[in-house]
């Protein structure tokens, strides 16, 4: 059994700026990739922005286990129904790590529910992240805490909702702090937000940051069937009813109706 990742990149930086291309010169995505390909429980393959359907058509959901999202400056050009796509795809089970700047992409904000807002500073800081929960699968293989020399500031309040667990926490040399590994159910879908990963930086070819990664995406797998259509809301009538009731009181919907959506 192979774990099946898809890793979007944004792809745009990498093409534009010429210290991005420099660290990345395959593209984030191609980075993410490659390191989680060290682990032969996984297979993963990359779909960019760029892409018809940004590559991520119905097909390639069905067969992505576990999705990777990394997006910062091209949020916007993400179009609707492929959010509303990647979205069904969670809540039927698909696992999906949003990384970084990915906390504004549109379907981390939809997934949530709220703005995800966070105070923020490109000064090349050094960002160390602590363990908060040390028997975590994410944490697996990781020290008590580690260092990444240079990355841009995330810091509190971060405008999401309590997570299900809080992984890791992260200290700035500024002095913010940031709960910066959290994780979330949606649906049959596991959901985890990782903080680190900064373009103009190499934090992608940091050691503890692609355990992190391969961590999360075993944590994320969820092999079960997928749930066929997670909006389904079917009417059950009183023939039908486990237990057996009579229908009483007035009524607004006729029999075998949709209903209102
Ligand atoms: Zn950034």
């Amino acid at each position: 059994m192979v774990i099946r990742v898809t890793v979007f990149g944004e792809n745009v930086h990498e093409q534009k700026n010429r210290i991005v291309a420099g660290i990345y010169p395959e593209g984030m995505h191609s980075t993410i990739a490659q390191a989680i390909n060290a682990d032969p429980d996984c297979r993963a393959v990359t779909v960019t922005l760029q892409e018809p359907e940004h590559g991520l058509t119905a097909e390639k959901l069905a067969q992505t286990d576990v999705l990777i999202w990394w997006g910062h400056a091209a949020h916007g050009d993400v179009q609707d129904h492929v959010v509303d796509r990647v979205c069904d795809a969670v809540w039927s089970g698909m696992g999906m790590i949003f990384l970084h700047s990915a906390h504004f992409s549109k379907p981390f904000k939809r997934l949530m529910g709220t703005p995800c807002n966070l105070t923020w500073r490109e000064a090349g800081e050094r960002e160390r992240l602590w363990l908060t929960s040390r028997n975590h699968p994410i944490a697996a293989g990781l020290p008590d805490h580690f260092e990444l020399e240079n990355e841009e500031m995330y810091g509190e309040p971060f405008g999401v909702p309590e997570p299900m667990e809080t992984v890791f926490v992260s200290w700035f040399q500024g002095g913010e702090v940031f709960r910066s590994g959290l994780t979330y159910k949606r649906g049959a879908g596991n959901v985890f937000y990782f903080r680190p990963g900064h373009e103009t930086y190499p934090t992608f070819h940091d050691a503890n940051v692609q355990r992190v990664i391969r961590n999360a995406v075993k944590w994320a797998y969820n092999p079960a069937a997928r749930i066929a259509d997670p909006n389904d809301a079917p009417n059950v009538p009183v023939e039908t009813a486990p237990e057996r009731i009579e229908e009483r009181g007035p009524r607004l919907h006729h029999d075998g109706e949709q209903g209102f959506r």
